[in-house]
């Protein structure tokens, strides 16, 4: 049979470096990735089946096999899963399919250094094996083609691959590595077990492995080496942290622990469960908004993997989370379409926002150095559901915490509850100032008045609070002001004195305007200073100067 030759997409040799320097210190890892996608081709046969319960008549049960063989020095994982046309290798172990993946990468070239923990979220899972292996074949046949039907490709990972046509028995697909020198370690059943249990345990189909004589597998006899059970289906009491964190690990592709977890299970009209996730740290793409990365929550219908449907299962802010949801009533056959205008998956949507949110307020509450840490990766984009999720508005608006002329310097510690609890008698207001740095607005000149009056001013210097404060404009009753906007309020002894002033300095004004001419709105006596002997102030709909900044250099 014909072989052929072809050269990987130029990505392709960028990735493989980068993997292969990157991982160096998480080699293991590659075993996780290739029973990773073992186990979705094993998922996409079953849903393939739904359909068509012949594609795995002759062997139903799905499973994944993994074995060593120390003459040849080589690892194979195996599955009996959908397997992959001749076009379909091509396309998914040539090329970078996804658009999210080349940005990656370009933002990668630049200075970003690449550390393990980014390529995990790459999704060149496959690749991995090079880190281990200096050949790696790949034998696989689509489900329902006949035998003649399966393809081989090989490659040493350095830019081409080969291509053939070949006969195979059985569907699915069978990765074989050929180790590099001094990669032995791989050649033994305990390390590939340990590895195995490490990061693999809670896959949902059967790994299994041979057991070993004399250092040698025994192919006669095989055992499951995994628990096999869909971790979200077990009771609470059952899974340890451990399990969970493993879990999670797997699926929001994260080196390190998450943050905090919920686990629930809703029983009723509609029953369903949901396992969500908060990580620990903001993942590389996370703020490059892109709402096609948005993967690692994964829709399951009765254990069924559906899809990843992060859209239709959390709203865009709340896009850090990851997890799985299992609905028992869905129809298996659902599109993205027909789920978009679900109404049951409105319903566990909300439900998931509840869970999230409860989550959040709960460690907010009992862990608040946790919490902390949340917020410097999340709380930027936590900001955007103030204006994304109106339902929800006090509830996340509960969640934030800011810099305050009473807090603790630039650290982000006071929440609006905290501020209320401050207020004097009589105080209806929460104030704040926003500017584009911490230091700009503690020092704004704005601030002099209500400080003199001991009056606390919330210090607002993220770019998206002055977006979100447009929209936040009260809480728990109390109005939201800005310092720097519209007419500043006076109790009587205060004006009378202002009224004095205006008069005394009636010509200044006057001189004033006239020097100024209509660069200016209005010139006027004002009770915001103390020291300073003049400021800027705005109009109550004006935009913020910073803000206004920033619009006329992106040629607004
Ligand atoms: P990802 O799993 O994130 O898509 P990978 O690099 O791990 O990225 O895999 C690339 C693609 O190759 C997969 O999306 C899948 O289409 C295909 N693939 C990899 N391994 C298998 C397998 N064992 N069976 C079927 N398809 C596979
Ligand atoms: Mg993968």
């Amino acid at each position: 049979m014909s072989q052929e030759t072809r050269k990987f997409e130029a990505e392709v040799a960028q990735v493989l470096h980068l993997v292969t320097h990157s991982l160096y210190s998480h080699k293991e890892i590659f075993l996780r990735e290739l029973i990773s996608n073992a186990s979705d081709a094993c998922d996409k046969l079953r849903f393939e089946s739904v359909g068509n319960p012949d594609l795995t008549s002759d062997d139903p049960e799905l499973r994944i096999q993994i074995t060593w063989d120390p003459d040849a020095r080589t690892v194979s994982v195996r599955d009996n899963g959908i397997g992959m046309s001749k076009d379909e290798v091509v396309a998914n172990i040539g090329t970078i399919a996804s658009s999210g993946t080349r940005r990656y990468l370009e933002a990668l070239s630049g200075e970003q250094k690449a550390d393990a923990r980014l390529i995990g979220q790459f999704g060149v899972g496959f690749y991995s094996a090079f880190v281990v292996a200096d050949k790696v074949t790949v034998i696989t046949r689509r489900a329902g083609e006949p035998t003649e039907a399966g393809v081989r490709w090989e490659s040493d990972g350095k830019g081409e691959y080969t291509l053939e046509d070949t006969n195979i028995t059985e569907r699915g697909t069978t990765v074989v590595l050929h180790l590099k020198a001094d990669e032995d370690e791989f050649l033994k059943f305990w390390t590939l077990r340990a590895a195995v249990t490490k990061y693999s345990d809670h896959v949902a189909f059967p790994i299994r492995m041979p057991v070993e004589k004399d250092g040698k597998p025994d192919p006669t006899e095989w055992q499951t080496i995994n628990s096999a059970s869909a971790l979200w289906s077990r009771s609470k009491s059952d899974i340890t942290d451990e399990e969970y964190q493993n879990f999670y690990k797997a699926l929001g592709h994260d080196f390190n622990d998450a943050l905090a977890w919920t686990h629930n299970r809703v029983e009723g009209s509609q029953s369903f469960t949901t396992l969500l996730y908060v990580p620990e740290q903001p993942p590389f793409d996370l703020m490059m908004g892109g709402r096609e990365e948005r993967k690692g929550l994964k829709l399951y219908i009765k254990r069924v993997f559906i899809m990843d449907a992060a859209e239709e299962l959390l709203p865009n802010y709340l896009r850090f989370v990851r997890g799985v949801v299992d609905a028992d009533d869905l129809p298996l056959n659902v599109s993205r379409e027909i789920l978009q205008q679900n109404r049951q998956l409105e319903r566990i949507k909300a439900a998931c926002t509840k869970r999230v949110l409860d989550l959040l307020e709960k460690v907010s509450r009992d862990e608040p150095e946790k919490f902390a840490t949340f917020l410097a990766g999340f709380g930027n984009t936590l900001k955007e559901g103030i204006v994304e999720d109106t339902a929800n508005r006090d509830r996340i608006a509960k969640l934030l915490r800011f810099a305050s002329t009473k807090g603790d310097g630039a650290a982000k510690t006071v929440s609006f509850d905290e501020y209320i609890g401050r207020m004097g008698e009589g105080q209806d207001t929460i104030w704040y100032v926003t500017a584009d740095s911490y230091a700009a607005a503690a020092g704004s000149p704005q601030l002099e008045a209500l400080k003199a009056k001991g009056i606390e001013v919330l210090l607002m210097s993220d770019r998206v609070d002055e977006w979100m404060l447009g929209y936040l404009t009260e809480y728990d009753g109390k109005r939201l002001r800005n310092v720097a906007k519209g007419e500043f309020p006076l109790d009587e002894a205060d004006k009378a004195k202002q009224e004095a002033a205006s008069a005394e300095a009636a010509p200044l004004i006057e001189r004033t305007k006239t020097l100024l001419g209509d660069r200016v709105g209005d010139v006027r006596v004002s009770a915001r200073l103390t020291d300073s002997p003049s400021c800027l102030a705005l109009a109550d709909f004006d935009l913020a100067p910073h803000l206004a900044r920033l619009l006329r250099e992106a040629g607004q």
